[in-house]
């Protein structure tokens, strides 16, 4: 297991437009064509001293005719643009680095915007990732989560916000330390104070990619053919969306490199009809531990639900993991083991544990619809609220790639999907499954 290095700070002042101001002081006849609020007014009847002072402070920066013309640095803009976190690194099963992280972008002006591109660009300007049109249409989502079957978002409402998946891929050890953004906008020509923004194009933010390598653990499973479901980096992932605030003050992304692991035989997840979670391959498996630690948390009570069904157990924060244990197993990294089954978890909090050991019984408890076992890890003991962090297996034979094949509707049944995996068989040491691929760990 090798260790991580803390989370470096992330510096807001560095992911944001800098305080904007207008490329030239503005004449004071604009303002007032736009009707923006007009304190001039009021302040004239309160004060002529007043009134008089600004007028001429304004006039005074607006007539340095005599010294050439100072260009800003800086100008108005119709967006706010932060990121959700440091970009955040992982080794993929398809041999390429992929940066994670979400732009969360909000209208700060007077009409509904539509954003025309996002560019992800290197140290050197260079573009690592161009998103426009229906490519850029299919990373935008609601901040929390996407609706499901919701429309694409076509344009930011005035004080909306967004959030743009960002998923940069790059060859190993080629990823950048610092990488920046290219942003472009329209806006009706008819929007009011239109004049203030003289740029429909934002440069930033500047982003500090995360340097630490990501943690090599052992698989949490043993056996063959366990698919990785709903695991990084596919959009519209119930895994991958989420964006969550924290005590009203900052997003986290719980969930970003989690996978809910289920087992394909013969391309089916259950025999049967799937009504009973006993039909289904993965129930009853083993969960080990990923490495040496201390169990911080347990549950063990929580009722199996039905498969198919919505969970009828899930009415608190604390529900959605079902029988969990958490295990500190580095200094801000816990694992995370989730949806087993009622009283199969033979661990204590406080308890110590090693690389191997066994926590407990996949199940379908929580909030889960069919018996798999959710795995993370994250930089804190609760995961709900801090940020999912990537890991690699120390060992495993990567199968393939499945594919649905097809998919039959048996009323009163779950939907049951037939699966196909493509590819050569091979082992992969170091490396993140990415989504729908199958392994065989030991
Ligand atoms: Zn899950």
């Amino acid at each position: 297991m090798r260790a991580i290095a803390p989370l470096p700070d992330v510096d807001t002042q560095d992911r944001l437009p800098r305080a904007s101001f207008p490329k030239r002081p503005l004449p004071l006849k604009s303002i007032e064509s736009h009707r923006l609020p007009d304190m001039t007014h009021h302040a004239r009847a309160q004060s002529g001293v007043r009134w008089i002072v600004p007028v001429l402070l304004l006039w005074s920066l607006a007539v340095p005719a005599a010294h050439p013309e100072v260009q800003p640095a800086s100008q108005a803009t119709a967006l706010l643009v932060s990121a959700t976190n440091a970009p955040l690194r992982v080794l993929g099963s398809d041999g390429m680095e992929h940066l994670e992280y979400d732009l969360l972008i909000t209208n700060v002006f007077t009409a509904p915007l539509t954003l025309t591109s996002i560019e992800v660009t290197g140290p050197n300007g260079q573009v690592l990732l161009r998103l426009a049109g229906d490519a850029l249409a299919g990373k935008l989502e609601p901040v929390f989560y996407p609706v499901p079957n919701a429309k694409p978002i076509s344009s930011i409402p005035v004080g909306g916000m967004v959030g743009a998946v960002i998923d940069v891929v790059v060859p190993p050890r080629e990823a950048p330390r610092r990488i920046g953004h290219r942003i472009t906008y329209e806006l009706p020509s008819d929007t009011p104070a239109l004049s203030l923004i003289a740029s429909r194009a934002i440069a930033g933010p500047e982003l500090t990619v995360d340097r630490r390598s990501s943690l090599v653990i052992a698989p949490p499973l043993r056996g063959n053919a366990w698919l990785s479901g709903n695991g990084c980096c596919e959009v519209r992932s119930v895994h991958r969306s989420p964006r969550i605030v924290v005590d009203g003050a900052r997003f986290v992304k719980p969930e970003t490199f989690a996978i809910d692991w289920l087992r394909l035989v013969d391309g089916r997840l259950w025999a049967g009809d799937g009504t009973r979670n006993e039909q289904y391959f993965a129930f009853g498996a083993e969960v080990v531990s990923v490495a040496h630690g201390t169990v911080v948390s347990v549950r063990n009570d929580m009722p199996e639900e039905m498969p198919g069904q919505t969970p009828v157990a899930v009415k608190g924060p604390g529900d959605y993991l079902g029988n969990h244990v958490v295990v500190q197993i580095g200094r801000r990294v816990w694992a995370v083991y989730a949806h087993m089954q009622p009283g199969s978890i033979p661990v204590q909090a406080g308890e110590r544990v090693t690389t191997g050991q066994r926590l407990g019984l996949l199940g379908n408890s929580g909030n889960s619809t069919q018996a798999h076992l959710h795995f993370q890890l994250s930089d804190g003991p609760d995961y709900l609220t801090s940020t999912s962090l990537p890991f690699v297996f120390d060992r495993y034979t990567l199968v393939g790639t499945a594919e649905v094949e097809s998919s039959e509707t048996v009323p009163g049944s779950p939907a049951s999907p037939t699966l196909r995996v493509i590819g050569t068989p091979r082992t992969e040491a170091g490396t993140y499954p990415l989504v729908l691929t199958v392994q065989d760990f030991r």
